[in-house]
């Protein structure tokens, strides 16, 4: 099973100028089809910018480069849009699901307190980052909640595919955030989007991270220290992440021929 890591959307701070960061999207090659985990930014959001991301320009260097759209990353890669059978969300900010217009035919697969928390009154600021026109498309929604299953020791909810993928409850940077194990033929994948700073890394003190992410951090530091060989990724990665990983899937791929 091959799975790409897709820059769907470049963010910079401003200070430090030195951190210069990419959104992280996941495309699955799956036996049950193309499934993308996020999307990033979508089309329509380059045509008419949301509110929410002019904000975000005040704050940082975002240089709005098209071509990171999930759907053109696809078709460069050789598939058409409708080969991406299934998305799941890990959270609904507008950075991780303003794509979605791009694959009206996917099946959206996300948790339902978090299309609860979308659809809701705002309750804390991060849910400013939610944008309406994102789902205007009405796409096909299939929801999950708790059923008391676990994988490994955190609360978790098998999705109907296999090879295994879970959503795993990950709540605090939103209402109904989830990260996302795969099942990859080396060991797993956890993607733990935004309930963590970049790599798991300690870049600002813990109250802030708290503030920011909600309260994850410190058990999936643990989990990761425990567990050496499941590959952590995060909802934003520096850019020399998507540097090196595709350097390296290149140098693979040039092995295999
Ligand atoms: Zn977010």
């Amino acid at each position: 099973m091959k799975i790409h890591y897709l820059n769907c959307f470049t963010c910079n701070a401003r200070f430090p100028s030195s951190w210069r960061t990419g959104t992280l999207c996941l495309l699955v090659e799956h036996d049950q089809g193309l499934i993308l985990i996020d999307t990033g930014l979508g089309e329509s959001d380059y045509i008419r910018h949301p509110g929410i991301l002019r904000v975000f320009r005040i704050a940082t260097r975002v240089p709005l480069n098209q071509k990171e759209t999930a759907v053109q990353q696809v078709q460069r890669l050789g598939y058409h849009p409708t080969d991406v059978h299934h998305i799941i969300l890990t959270h609904m900010h507008f950075d991780h699901c303003g794509g979605l217009p791009d694959f009206p035919h996917a099946s959206v697969h996300v948790h339902r307190k978090e299309y609860e928390a979308f659809m809701g009154r705002p309750r804390r600021w991060t849910d400013f980052a939610y944008v309406r026109k994102h789902i205007a498309h009405q796409p096909k929604f299939v929801f999950y909640e708790d059923k008391g299953e676990k994988w490994f020791d955190f609360s978790a909810i098998r999705l109907p595919f296999d090879p295994e993928l879970w959503l795993v409850p990950l709540f605090g940077h939103t209402r109904g955030h989830c990260g996302v194990a795969i099942r990859t033929d080396a060991e797993w994948l956890f993607h733990v989007a935004d309930s963590a700073p970049i790599g798991l890394g300690e870049y600002a003190p813990a109250w802030t991270i708290n503030l920011v992410m909600g309260p994850q951090a410190p058990h999936l530091r643990d989990f990761s220290s425990a567990h050496p060989n499941i590959q952590i990724t995060t909802g934003h990665m520096w850019l020399d992440f998507f540097e090196n990983i595709n350097k390296l899937t290149k140098e693979a791929i040039i092995r295999e021929l």
